[in-house]
């Protein structure tokens, strides 16, 4: 199952929302990129752990990381897909990209529809 920028923003707006305690849950996001840079530590370390069993304590901890982003976004009523293609657009323009995030996205559509 695919999840939208939209619908996790609502989600954990309902699950947050409420409360609106955004230094809270930016000290969580912080514990969290923390929780990634000990994974990939621990890759790159010379105890040398096996890449596949962190592989899925990886894939938890970034989950966690955009779980806490999001919420602060959905609190703040920001629209994080529509801000993401917005500076995407900038940054292609300015660093000459073949492709922006929207033609890209647009592109794709097309191939699965067409
Ligand atoms: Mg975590």
């Amino acid at each position: 199952m695919d999840v939208t920028f939209k619908e996790l923003e609502a989600y954990l707006f309902h699950h947050y929302g409420q409360w609106g305690k955004e230094q809270g849950l930016f000290m969580k996001l912080v514990e969290e990129i923390g929780e990634v840079a000990e994974i990939l530590n621990m890759r790159s370390g010379s105890k040398a752990a096996n890449e596949a069993d962190t592989q899925e304590q990886l894939a938890n901890e970034l989950a966690d990381v955009i779980h806490y982003t999001v919420a602060i976004a959905a609190i703040n009523g920001i629209d994080l897909g529509e801000t993401i293609i917005r500076k995407d657009k900038k940054a292609s323009i300015k660093y000459n990209h073949d492709v922006d995030l929207e033609t890209f996205i647009a592109g794709k559509k097309a191939q699965t529809t067409g």
